[in-house]
């Protein structure tokens, strides 16, 4: 595995992701986009997921226009959606690619910043439903057109709270906790390393709707922003991380 430095600063080469189908989750803004169009144009097929179709066709039109490999588009609500829904997923990307090679679970949403005393029942269930039990649900739902890979890469999405407890970011911070665990536990599972691994990335401070709704007055210009912190994921997404497995990796140092 690169050194913290290297994987920061990775250049990924020329066509690093010919030839692969990645699905992102949360694909029409903030993170999920920039990672949509860095895959692209490292030559994948993306599979564009989301809630809101309209940004995800801004994002397809984009890729598009680059004369990038021709995306497509997946709208789904991960507060709803059911086992039905992801079965569904999977047998439309069988049917089309025959494989899927990376998933990037990047969508998720903040919550409200509150004490736990305060945090409300229905929030609570809503921020574990779309930041770790869907992501749960689509893995489980993937895995066979995951195992259709040679060199199948899924990446979750952490947090610096996540990994030390701080004050008033609740059912968030709780959620990307459960990821991490979930990432070890499932990582140890693996017995065919190669196949299939599965890591998660914490993208740290990035300017985006969900930061500036967590720290309303901190200057967004003085944060890394959504295409700075791709190296990290293009090094997770593609075969130069083949022996990765079970890694939480941070995509910035600061
Ligand atoms: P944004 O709020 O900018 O984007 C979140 C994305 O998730 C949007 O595309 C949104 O869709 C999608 N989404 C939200 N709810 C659902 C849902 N129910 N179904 C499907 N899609 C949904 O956030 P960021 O880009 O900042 O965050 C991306 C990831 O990075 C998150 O997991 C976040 O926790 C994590 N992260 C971000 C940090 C940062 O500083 N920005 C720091 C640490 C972690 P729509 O646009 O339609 O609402």
């Amino acid at each position: 595995m690169l050194s913290a430095k290297n994987i920061i600063s990775y250049k990924a080469p020329a066509n690093h992701l010919s030839d692969r189908v990645i699905l992102i989750t949360g694909a029409g803004d903030g993170i999920g986009k920039a990672a949509a169009l860095a895959c692209a144009k490292a030559g994948a097929t993306v599979i564009l997921a989301g809630r809101t179709t309209a940004k995800l066709e801004a994002v397809y039109t984009s890729i598009l226009a680059d004369n990038l490999a021709k995306p497509s588009i997946y709208p789904i609500d991960l507060e709803g959606a059911t086992e039905e829904d992801y079965l569904a997923l999977s047998a439309s990307i069988e049917q089309q690619f025959g494989r899927l090679d990376g998933l990037l679970h990047n969508a998720g949403i903040l919550g409200q910043r509150t004490p736990l005393n305060n945090y409300s029942m229905e929030l609570w269930n809503k921020v574990l439903q779309i930041n770790l039990t869907s992501q749960f649900q689509m893995t489980q739902c993937l895995m066979n057109v995951l195992e259709k890979s040679t060199d199948a890469s899924i990446v979750f999405t952490t947090s610096s709270v996540g990994k030390i407890g701080r004050a008033f970011w609740g059912a968030y911070a709780v959620s990307k906790f459960a990821i991490e665990g979930m990432v070890q536990t499932w990582a140890s599972e693996i017995e065919d390393l190669g196949s299939v691994r599965i890591n998660s990335i914490n993208p740290g401070g990035t300017r985006t709707n969900m930061r500036a709704q967590a720290f309303p007055a901190e200057n967004p210009y003085s944060l890394a922003t959504a295409e700075d912190i791709m190296p990290a994921y293009l090094y997770l997404l593609g075969p130069d991380s083949i022996e990765v497995n079970g890694q939480s990796i941070d995509a910035q140092i600061r």
